[in-house]
């Protein structure tokens, strides 16, 4: 694995373990496997688990056949309530949808989540590494939650997490200050998810940070791991391996795939399956208000400088720094480090920066993107219900109204599959704001109960027993005080 700023030379066991690279760096892999057609062939045949141990062995050199598949078993397992673990439904003409929500916390971050901790622990044990690994995660929501589900204790572990105070729903809120567990730690921040995500930086940085958290080391859980990254390029080739096993498509026919986004992850580990062969026609990039990666995929141009931030109904999106974009500014500008170091020094000093015109074009060659209102966002909930009886979570009804307009716009008739991040209920109120007017003045979870008997699709349990659970993690802090709140939490004052 080399680093996006020019580092390099590490096993991918030595990225996991580190999170982040020393010189500041993403991680990513120094060549891409390549997937045959025959490749393609055995996927069809196989099950979640047995693809999840296929793809993940080709980028995870340094790990054993073996211990991939220990870890894949017991990641995918009861505690996701489909046998499929990632089923594809059909959501229309020509259009999937790549359900990514039957996991413990019932969003996307578990497929890697459920995973990172064991592909940790191993990493660990591969590179000598006795001290305890402390895990800090900056979450807009889904993350910290399924963060702390994947870390429970797990030996050798501690998780830490920092979510923005009023920038989170009143589910994921609970969901995360209820954990049990003797080694999770649950921290509000007074600031929103950019303020949590740089402090997380800053303190990996932070030299005395990590002299002074004795016995100790630091890894991150964010998908800037690329632990968190392969886990999700899974998924790409499986989606596409179930539409070739319903003969929905032919070997090598082209499909697009359009993502809610907001760190830049989960559409990055699709542009990974690409590079690694897989028959990808058009990523396309489905944006919120905070529509800062629309405008800079159409002009090239990253601008965050007087752009508001706004609170949307999709907060798991209400992201203006999309650190994964990194990894493929890298790729972009033909590998060069120096240069996307002072791409990245020029968004931190000005809040802006400009890729050349070559790779803009590359860059549009291989993405589209959009962006939805919350009207938009509510209007598409309730046209897939009305039209295709499909119940759809507030951020993929953001990517399935961005593949809408992006097929009007352009006449791209490609299948196309929407990836579909979050349960409804994560959002309940949202949602049956969009189908009903019976909610108003309710709480989420009055909503949950009125979208269960309205749809007769399952309230998961996981979201109906929160309000009983004992509140455990109170903690808050200012964004300049994360590193004294993480010495507190962790019990490594001085
Ligand atoms: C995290 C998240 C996203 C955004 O994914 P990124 O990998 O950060 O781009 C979208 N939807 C939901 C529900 C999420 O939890």
């Amino acid at each position: 694995m080399i680093s996006t700023r020019g580092a390099g030379g590490v096993a991918p066991s030595e990225a996991i373990l580190r999170g982040i690279a020393p010189d500041g760096g993403l991680y990513v892999p120094e060549r891409f496997p390549h997937f045959k057609q025959e490749d393609m062939l055995s996927l069809v045949r196989m099950d979640y688990r047995q693809r999840a141990v296929f793809v993940l062995g080709r980028f995870l050199t340094d790990f054993t056949q073996d211990e991939i598949s220990a870890a894949v078993r017991s990641a995918y397992a009861e505690r996701f309530d489909c046998g499929e673990i990632a089923p594809l439904a059909a959501i229309g003409k020509n259009t999937y949808a790549l359900e990514l929500f039957h996991g413990p916390t019932l969003a996307f971050k578990d497929m890697a989540l459920q995973l990172l901790p064991r592909l940790m622990t191993m990493s660990a044990k591969k590179n000598g590494e006795t001290r305890t690994i402390t895990i800090l995660v900056a979450t807009s929501g889904d993350t910290g939650k399924a963060a702390l589900e994947g870390f429970l204790d797990v030996p050798g572990t501690e998780c830490c997490v920092f979510y923005p105070e009023e920038g989170v729903s009143a589910a994921q809120k609970l969901q995360m200050v209820t954990t049990g567990g003797s080694n999770t730690h649950v921290i509000a921040v007074k600031g929103n998810f950019d303020d949590a995500q740089s402090g997380v930086k800053r303190l990996f940085s932070d030299k005395t940070f990590a002299d002074a958290l004795k016995g100790r080391v630091l890894s991150s859980a964010n998908s800037i791991n690329f632990g968190r990254l392969v886990p999700q390029i899974v998924y790409y080739f499986s989606a596409y391996a179930d539409l070739l096993a319903r003969g929905e498509i032919e070997m090598g026919e082209e499909v697009n795939f359009c993502v809610p986004t907001g760190n830049f992850g989960d559409i990055l580990a699709a542009d990974y399956a690409k590079k690694s062969g897989l028959p990808v026609g058009r990523l396309i990039c489905a944006s919120n208000e905070n529509n800062v990666l629309t405008d800079f995929i159409e002009t090239g141009c990253y601008d965050i400088s007087n752009r508001p931030f706004y609170k949307t109904i999709t907060p798991s999106m209400d992201i203006l720094i999309s650190s994964n974009l990194e990894r493929l500014l890298f790729d972009l500008s033909g590998r060069d480090g120096m240069y996307v170091a002072k791409l990245m020094q020029a968004l931190a000093q000005d809040g802006r920066y400009t890729i050349t015109n070559q790779m803009k074009a590359a860059m549009q060659k291989d993405y589209a993107a959009g962006f939805v209102n919350q009207e938009g966002v509510q209007a598409e909930i309730r046209r897939m219900w009305q039209e295709e009886h499909y119940l759809m979570d507030t951020h993929t009804a953001v990517a399935s109204a961005v593949l809408r307009a992006y097929r009007e716009k352009t006449g791209d008739t490609r299948k196309s599959v929407v990836v579909s991040t979050a349960s409804p209920y994560k959002f309940g109120a949202s949602v049956l704001e969009a189908i009903s007017d019976e909610g108003k003045g309710a709480d989420d979870f009055d909503c949950c109960r009125m979208l269960a008997e309205k749809t007769g699709m399952a309230f998961p349990e996981q979201i109906r027993m929160l309000p009983e659970l004992p509140i455990r993690h109170k903690a808050s802090c200012m964004p300049e005080d994360m590193k004294a709140a993480v010495k507190q939490a962790v019990g490594a004052e001085s």
